[in-house]
C-alpha cells in the first residue's frame, strides 16, 4: 500500500507540496527527510504529513525518488517550534527548516554519528613486565576513566603517546574500542570558585524554577561574574542529565568563554559556530540529539539544535544585535529560544551587562524575573571613566594632546592600552579642496572609505572597491585631503608618537587570515606594554588582564544618527568598552574623547550608569511610540529601477488598507540608505497594540502580496520585530 507524503521544501513558495510513496504509511514518520525532484532540481526535504491516497489526482504526483532517513529523525519539538517560526515571522517553511539543520544533514548526510577509537583498561599489567614512565601515566588516566579516552584525549594531555599506546596493547593491558566520537574532556579540572552572594542568589533563584517556565534577567556589569553563575548553574542540571543550551554572540573569539565551561564542569561540552568545520557541527547537533552533549554552545542558529532532556537555556549577552538574522528568514534567537523555553517549560535566562530595552520593557511589565550582580567579582574595581574634549585632535590624526598623555602614562608603567574606534579603515571621507568632488560609492549612497594599507578605496556597504585616486576625477587637483578617522590612521599616528611600542591594529583588516585574531590576542597576553587599536571585535567579551587604560575615539557620530537604536547602541557599547579596563589586579581609566562633552546623553550615562540611560530611552521610546512599545512589522522592497519599491509597497499598503484593522500602516518612505548595492530600498511599517491583529492581518494579504506583478520585479521580504526601521 502505497501513500501520500507532504513535504517541506527549501523554496520561496509558501506551500509544502505532495509526493506519491510506494511505501507504506507506517514506513514513514513525520521529521524525516526524502529526496524528490522540484522542477529540474533534486531538493531535500522534511516530511511533514503523511496521508492516505486519496482518489484524486494521485496520477499527477510524483513520486519521491528516496527515503533518506529510516528512523525518526528531527524530535516532534523541533518539527514544532521550527513550523511555528514559519509562522510566527510568515516565512515559507521548507527554508526555515534550512535554517534549522546543519548544512550536511541539510545536504543528505546519513543519520549516523562518527566514531572513533577510544583506549580502555583491559588487564592490570602483569607484575613481571616492566612499565615505562609514559605507559604508567597511561594507565593511571585510563583508570579514572572506565568508558575509555581517544588519543587525542590522551595526547593533549600527555603529548605523544603512539609508542607507548602499541607496547601496552601488545601486553594486552590496553584494548581498542570503536565508539561515537565526544568532545575532548578536560583532564584536569580547575578548582570552584567562592562564590559571592549575589551570585548565590542568582543561581538559587533560577534553580528553584527547574521544570518550568520563567525567564530571568540576569544583569551584572562587566567582570561581576554572570559566567561564573552560568557555569554553576549547568553544574546542578549536568548533574541531573539535563542538557543545557547556550547562546553566545557571533563574535571572534569563543574560545576563551568555551574553556571556561570546559575547566570548570566535568560535562561533554559542544560548540555549533562557524569556526566549527560542518562535520563537526553535524556530529554536534546528532550528539546533542541523543542527549550525549550536556551542554550545547552556539550561536544564532544553535537555538534549534534538539536535546533528548532539555533543562535550561542561557542567552549570553543578550542584547548582542547578531541574534537578529538580517535577511532571509529574519528570526530573532532571543525570541525563539524564549519560545522555545515556554513550550518546553524549563527556565531560560538572559545575561548582559548592558540588557537590551526590549528586555528591560519585559522586567518592568514583572514578566521577566530581574537578578543582579552590582559588584567586581574576584576584587577588581570599575575603573574611572572621563570625558576629554577632542580640541586640537584633527592636528595628532585624531588623538587629543590629553590622550596622547594619558596613553604615554599607562606605557611608561608597562601596561597596555586599547583604543577603541568603531570604523576601519584609514578615513571615512575622501575630498578635493578646489572642486569639492567627494570619492562616493557609485552604487550606494555612501562615501568611500581611503584604506591606505592597501591603496585603495573601499564602499562598507555593497563591497565595491576602487584603486586610491592620485589626482582629483573631476577638476585634476594633485591634492586630496582625508577627513575623519579609521583604525588605520589612528595606529599610524601612535606608531609615530610612540615607537618602540608595538601597536597592534585589530578590525576585520587585519584579522581575515585564520588564526590571525587568536594570535593577537595570544600576544597581547604575554603581557608586554603595547597598543591595541580596534573596532568592536575588541569590544567584547575579552579579559585582558594587563590594560589598564581604554580610550574611546570619535564616538560621537552615533548622537547624530537618524537610526532610533543609535543611541541605545551607543550606551551598550560605551559600557561595554569600559569593562575592558583594569580587569586585572591593576586600577583601571577610561577616557572617551568628545566633541559634546556638554551632551546630556554623556553626562547621564557617567553620572548615573547605563540603566538611567536605558530608563530614559525607554520613556522616550514608549511616548514616542516605538519599538519595544507595541507590535510591529515592516514590509521591505528593494529594485534597481528607481520607484519601482515604492510602488509595490504602495500596492502592499493598499491590499492591507482594504482591511478593517486596527493596525497603523505607516508608508511606504525610502530606506534610511535608499541607495545600497545598486538597488532602491523602501519600508512599509505596521504597528499595532495587539500582536494578534498585526499577524492575522499579514496573513489574510501575503498571498495576495506574493502574486502582485510587480512583487516578482522587485525583492520584497516582511521582517517582524524589526531591529532597523
Ligand atoms: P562576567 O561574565 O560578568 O564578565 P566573569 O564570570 O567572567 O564575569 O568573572 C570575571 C572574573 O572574575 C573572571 O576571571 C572570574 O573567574 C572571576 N570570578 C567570578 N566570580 C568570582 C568569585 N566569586 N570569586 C573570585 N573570582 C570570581
Ligand atoms: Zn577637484
Ligand atoms: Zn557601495
Amino acid at each position: 500500500m502505497s501513500c501520500i507524503v507532504e513535504i517541506a521544501l527549501s523554496c520561496p513558495l509558501r506551500q509544502t507540496f505532495d509526493y506519491l510513496s510506494d511505501d507504506p504509511a507506517e514506513n514513514w514518520q513525520i521529521g524525516m527527510r526524502a529526496s524528490v525532484s522540484f522542477g529540474s532540481r533534486q531538493l531535500i526535504g522534511i516530511v511533514v504529513a503523511i496521508k492516505p491516497i486519496a482518489e484524486k489526482a494521485v496520477d499527477k504526483l510524483k513520486k519521491i525518488d528516496q527515503q533518506i532517513d529510516k528512523q525518526s529523525f528531527l524530535p516532534n519539538e523541533i518539527m514544532q517550534l521550527v513550523q511555528w517560526v514559519s509562522r510566527y515571522y510568515h516565512h515559507p517553511v521548507g527554508e526555515c527548516f534550512q535554517t534549522a539543520l546543519p548544512k550536511r544533514l541539510r545536504l543528505g548526510d546519513p543519520d549516523e554519528m562518527q566514531t572513533e577509537t577510544y583506549w580502555i583498561l583491559h588487564q592490570q599489567p602483569d607484575s613481571t613486565s616492566k612499565t615505562g614512565k609514559k605507559q604508567q601515566q597511561i594507565l593511571d588516566l585510563l583508570e579514572d576513566y572506565p568508558e575509555g579516552l581517544s588519543e587525542k584525549a590522551l595526547r593533549v594531555q600527555l603529548g605523544n603517546v603512539k609508542s607507548s599506546l602499541s607496547a601496552l596493547v601488545q601486553q594486552n593491558v590496553v584494548a581498542a574500542r570503536q565508539y561515537v566520537a565526544l568532545p575532548v574532556p578536560c583532564l584536569e579540572l580547575q578548582q570552584q570558585v567562592l562564590l559571592n552572594n549575589q551570585q548565590k542568589q542568582s543561581i538559587e533563584t533560577i534553580l528553584g524554577s527547574k521544570g518550568q517556565f520563567s525567564t530571568f534577567l540576569l544583569q551584572g556589569i562587566t567582570g561581576s561574574g554572570k559566567t561564573e553563575v552560568y557555569i554553576e548553574t549547568c553544574r546542578e542540571f549536568v548533574e541531573n542529565q539535563q542538557q543545557v543550551l547556550v547562546l553566545i554572540p557571533e563574535i571572534g573569539l569563543t574560545t576563551q568563554f568555551v574553556e571556561r565551561f570546559r575547566q570548570s564542569l566535568n560535562a561533554s561540552i559542544v560548540v555549533i559556530n562557524s569556526s566549527v568545520s560542518d562535520s563537526d557541527r553535524k556530529q554536534a547537533w546528532l550528539l546533542a540529539r541523543a542527549g550525549k552533549a550536556d551542554i550545547i554552545i552556539g550561536t544564532r542558529s544553535a537555538v534549534f539544535t534538539p536535546m533528548i532532556n532539555p533543562g535550561l537555556i542561557i542567552i549570553d549577552e543578550e542584547h548582542d544585535s547578531s541574534y537578529k538574522q538580517q535577511d532571509g528568514l529574519r528570526y530573532h534567537a532571543r525570541n525563539v529560544a524564549l519560545m522555545r523555553a515556554k513550550s518546553l517549560n524549563i527556565p531560560i535566562v538572559l545575561g548582559s551587562a548592558t540588557p537590551s530595552l526590549e528586555t528591560l520593557y519585559q522586567v518592568k511589565q514583572q514578566r521577566y524575573q530581574f537578578l543582579e550582580l552590582t559588584e567586581r567579582a574576584g576584587g577588581a574595581s570599575l575603573p574611572k571613566v572621563a570625558l576629554l574634549a577632542a580640541q586640537n585632535s584633527s592636528e595628532n590624526n585624531g588623538l587629543s594632546s590629553s590622550l596622547i598623555n594619558a596613553i604615554e602614562k599607562h606605557i611608561k608603567q608597562n601596561h597596555q592600552v586599547l583604543l577603541f574606534i568603531n570604523r576601519r579603515g584609514f578615513a571615512p571621507v575622501l575630498m578635493c579642496h578646489q572642486c569639492h568632488w567627494q570619492a562616493n560609492c557609485r552604487s550606494c549612497d555612501a562615501k568611500m572609505v581611503v584604506h591606505q594599507h592597501q591603496n585603495r578605496l573601499f564602499c562598507h556597504h555593497c563591497g565595491l572597491i576602487q584603486i586610491l585616486p592620485k589626482i582629483c576625477p573631476e577638476c585634476g587637483n594633485t591634492e586630496l585631503k582625508s577627513y575623519g578617522v579609521g583604525t588605520e590612521k589612528i595606529e599610524q599616528a601612535l606608531t609615530a608618537i610612540f615607537k618602540d611600542v608595538p601597536v597592534l591594529r585589530i578590525d576585520r583588516d587585519s584579522t581575515q587570515r585564520v588564526n590571525s585574531f587568536a594570535n593577537m590576542v595570544k600576544q597581547i597576553n604575554q603581557g608586554q606594554a603595547a597598543i591595541l587599536v580596534g573596532t568592536q571585535m575588541l569590544a567584547k567579551g575579552h579579559d585582558f588582564h594587563d590594560v589598564t587604560l581604554v580610550g574611546v575615539v570619535d564616538a560621537d557620530q552615533a548622537l547624530f544618527s537618524a537610526d532610533f537604536r543609535a543611541t541605545e547602541s551607543l550606551a551598550q557599547l560605551i559600557t561595554q568598552v569600559t569593562g575592558r579596563a583594569g580587569r586585572g589586579k591593576k586600577a583601571g581609566e577610561v577616557l572617551i574623547q568628545t566633541e559634546q562633552p556638554e551632551h546630556p546623553f554623556w553626562q547621564n550615562l557617567l553620572q548615573h550608569g547605563y540603566e538611567s540611560v536605558a530608563d530614559n530611552l525607554l520613556s522616550e521610546r514608549i511616548q514616542m511610540e516605538l519599538p519595544p512599545h507595541g507590535f510591529w512589522a515592516v514590509w521591505r522592497a528593494e529594485a534597481k529601477e528607481k520607484d519601482l519599491a515604492i510602488e509595490l509597497l504602495q500596492q502592499v499598503s493598499g491590499l492591507l488598507q482594504q482591511s478593517n484593522s486596527s493596525v497603523l500602516i505607516l508608508g511606504p518612505v525610502p530606506a534610511l540608505m535608499e541607495k545600497r548595492a545598486g538597488r532602491y530600498r523602501a519600508q512599509l511599517l505596521m504597528r499595532s497594540a495587539d500582536r494578534g491583529a498585526l499577524h492575522q492581518l499579514i496573513d489574510q494579504h501575503i498571498d495576495s502580496v506574493t502574486k502582485l506583478k510587480l512583487a516578482r520585479k522587485a525583492r520584497w521580504s516582511i521582517d517582524i520585530d524589526p531591529t532597523e526601521l
